[in-house]
């Protein structure tokens, strides 16, 4: 009886395994069409800097041939070249990150620097969409033990979505708002607010569905996608109406126990 409970066990934990596998296999290849979708602007993000870097490597040029050279100059301009050089292989690495395949990985985290790493990756996206974006990071937020590609893919959604919401809106800015907090029950909070067409009553019990979609072109998989990363981190998932117009979803997760606990 112990033996046959015993595989049992051992039979549920391989299914289980083979589950989180194809999940994460999912989530990788949705991730993937997603950054597919952002490549022009994610491209122009890193070309900038890099025009900047020329321009002002042909004005060092200049200012060095002088007589005599105009050091301070040559000064300023090498510091901008620095942080844009330092900018553009940020946007390198996040990408890369996004990219790799490998097996989930947790870590302790801060939730506001995996939120301020994808803003690096969406804000030609949000430029282009002439949606401003606003940020609400509450200082000294705990950490969470998770996986930082997984989480930054859940709020790459989001925040897609929440542009996409906002494209037939003409009347009123395009705004979206991140927010992390402190929640209720001891749990953190981020929120992804947008003033875009809102979520019809009809469809919220149905949102976070695989294949649910009301966009001609959706997969109707992010949500869902969202909602196993979510609970697989020990968290709850769900979408809400704004009093004025557009929808926020939320999310919490656990923040990381104490290493003495
Ligand atoms: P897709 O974006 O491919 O449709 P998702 O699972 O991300 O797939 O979203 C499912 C559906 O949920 C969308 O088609 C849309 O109807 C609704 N939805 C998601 N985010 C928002 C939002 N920010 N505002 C309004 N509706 C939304």
């Amino acid at each position: 009886c112990v033996l046959v409970s015993l595989m049992d066990v051992t039979e549920r934990n391989r299914t289980q395994e083979a589950l989180q596998q194809a999940q994460a296999e999912l989530a990788h290849v949705t991730r993937l069409t997603t950054l597919g979708e952002l490549t022009a602007s994610i491209a122009h993000e890193v070309n900038q800097p890099l025009a900047a870097i020329v321009t002002n490597g042909e004005a060092c040029l200049r200012w060095l041939a002088y007589r005599p050279p105009e050091l301070e100059e040559v000064r300023g301009a090498v510091e901008s070249m620095i942080s844009d050089g330092v900018r553009a292989s940020e946007v390198v690495w996040g990408l890369r990150e996004l990219l790799k395949k490998s097996n989930p990985q947790r870590t302790l985290l801060n939730l506001n620097e995996v939120i301020e790493q994808l803003v690096l990756l969406v804000e030609r996206e949000l430029l282009n969409n002439r949606v401003t974006l606003r940020l609400e990071l509450a200082p000294a937020l705990r950490e969470v033990f998770g996986d930082r590609v997984q989480l930054q893919q859940v709020i790459m959604n989001l925040v897609i979505n929440g542009i996409q919401s906002m494209a037939s809106v003409t009347d009123r800015p395009r705004e979206l708002l991140i927010r992390s907090c402190e929640g209720e029950d001891d749990q953190l909070m981020i929120e992804v607010r947008d003033r875009g067409s809102g979520i019809d009553p009809r469809d919220m019990q149905q949102l976070f569905n695989a294949f649910f979609t009301t966009k001609p072109n959706g997969m109707g998989m992010g949500l869902s996608i969202c909602r196993s990363i979510i609970e697989a981190h020990g968290g709850r998932i769900w979408a809400s109406s704004n009093v004025g117009p557009g929808a926020t979803f939320t999310f919490t997760v656990s923040p990381a126990r104490e290493s003495s606990s």
